[in-house]
């Protein structure tokens, strides 16, 4: 069970490579003005924007963002500090109605040092977690078993996200 404890997605730059490739680029700015389908966005509240991570750790990987370009949540308003965790609950909850995780690991990485691979806009990894999936995930190849596509868990917890809001 060592395994459990060293298993830190937040902390691991790798998770992020994506968007090193394009630094001049924010994604979540672009995703703020872009259609839902480039950047496969789940939701959008006011002060925040909730995507999939394209290179998930584990299936159901979203990313919660402030709308506005800051690097860390010192920064953000009260207004946009609630909406953001509101948000991140939101999704906990879409997420745990259609995938019955057995709990997440949820977190942020501020500044370079730290892993963000998009440091200039911080972001909060929501990272879904059933009890044996790390037995499945090579981790020192850093490759693993990614057992859903992206644009299946897209629609499921865009749907499951509807039905939350229209049944509250
Ligand atoms: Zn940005």
């Amino acid at each position: 069970m060592r395994l459990w404890l060293l298993w830190a997605p937040w902390r691991m730059s790798y998770v992020e490579r994506s968007a090193r490739s394009s630094e001049t680029e924010c994604i979540f700015c672009d995703a703020v003005r872009s259609s839902d389908e480039k950047h496969y966005v789940v939701y959008r509240s006011k002060h925040s924007i909730a995507m999939l991570n394209l290179y998930p750790y584990n299936t159901a990987h979203v990313m919660v963002a402030p709308k506005r370009h800051v690097p860390s949540t010192e920064l953000l308003s009260d207004e946009e500090l609630l909406d953001l965790f509101n948000t991140v609950n939101l999704v906990m909850r879409a997420i745990r109605e259609e995938y019955n995780p057995h709990g997440f690991n949820v977190g942020m990485n501020i500044g370079r040092a730290a892993g963000a691979g998009i440091e200039n806009h911080v972001h909060v990894h929501i990272v879904p977690r059933w009890v044996g999936d790390a037995n499945y995930m090579p981790i020192i190849a850093n490759t693993k078993v990614l057992p859903e596509n992206l644009d299946r868990t897209w629609t499921r917890i865009r749907k499951a996200i509807e039905r939350i809001l229209s049944s509250s």
